[in-house]
């Protein structure tokens, strides 16, 4: 083990004394409690991943989470059979056809995006559920499958208490200016660069 001497442990302590006084007050500034919308977005990897990571953090407190998977339709994902797991603290919806190149067909794409939606307003009305997940809803928005103003204008006059996370590349400006918490996931590194395919657990 590294020795340290007596004057160096006096010092650090007294630093990390003033350190905690300073997070301390800071910590008793902020009083608010309220339900957040939450915004991942960004061209890294990790946004609908981090979503299900605070499904976790909700369920572990016996609360009841909502999901609706606005993209994702024909893959299977190891996180929906996950859940299940849960019984009926988690209640999944998969409403998305694929992604768009894959549909190849904009009325149909539309139509599962409004039916999406439709569960969506059904689970943030649910007084029973404490988060609501909206995976990839920001792509139904992007491609204009949803009108904007209206989705924004439900997300803002969500129930009090209640947190919604909407995730998705290219998040809309002003989604981002409704939302409480924005984070941008930064491509540094991806594996598919280097020809490594989807693989399962990490990928889906
Ligand atoms: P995850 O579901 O792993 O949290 P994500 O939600 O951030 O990823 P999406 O934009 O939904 O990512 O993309 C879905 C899939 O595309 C993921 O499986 C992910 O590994 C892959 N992906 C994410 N970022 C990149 C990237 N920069 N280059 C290539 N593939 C990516
Ligand atoms: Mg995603």
């Amino acid at each position: 083990m590294k020795t340290i001497d007596e004057q160096t442990a006096e010092k650090h302590k007294a630093k990390m004394a003033k350190r905690k006084a300073m997070q301390d007050a800071e910590v008793a500034g902020k009083t608010v409690e309220k339900g957040l919308l939450i915004v991942n977005t960004g061209p890294g990897k990790g946004k609908t991943t981090a979503a299900f990571g605070l499904a976790l953090r909700m369920i572990g407190y016996g609360r009841r989470v909502g999901v609706v998977q606005f993209v994702k339709g024909a893959w299977h994902t190891g996180e929906k059979d996950a859940f299940a797991a849960f019984g009926d603290r988690v209640v999944w919806h998969t409403m998305g056809e694929g992604f768009t190149w894959e549909t190849q067909d904009i009325k149909r794409d539309v139509a599962a995006a409004e039916a999406a939606w439709a569960k969506a307003v059904e689970l943030m009305a649910d007084p029973s559920i404490n988060l609501v997940i909206l995976d990839e809803l920001n792509i139904a928005l992007r491609y204009d499958y949803l009108d904007l103003d209206m989705v924004v204008e439900t997300l803002k006059s969500r129930r009090e208490g209640l947190h919604v996370v909407v995730t998705g590349r290219n998040a809309k400006p002003a989604l981002i200016e409704a939302a409480d918490l924005v984070t941008e996931m930064g491509a540094v590194k991806h594996h598919f660069s280097a020809g490594v395919k989807a693989q399962q657990g990490i990928e889906f």
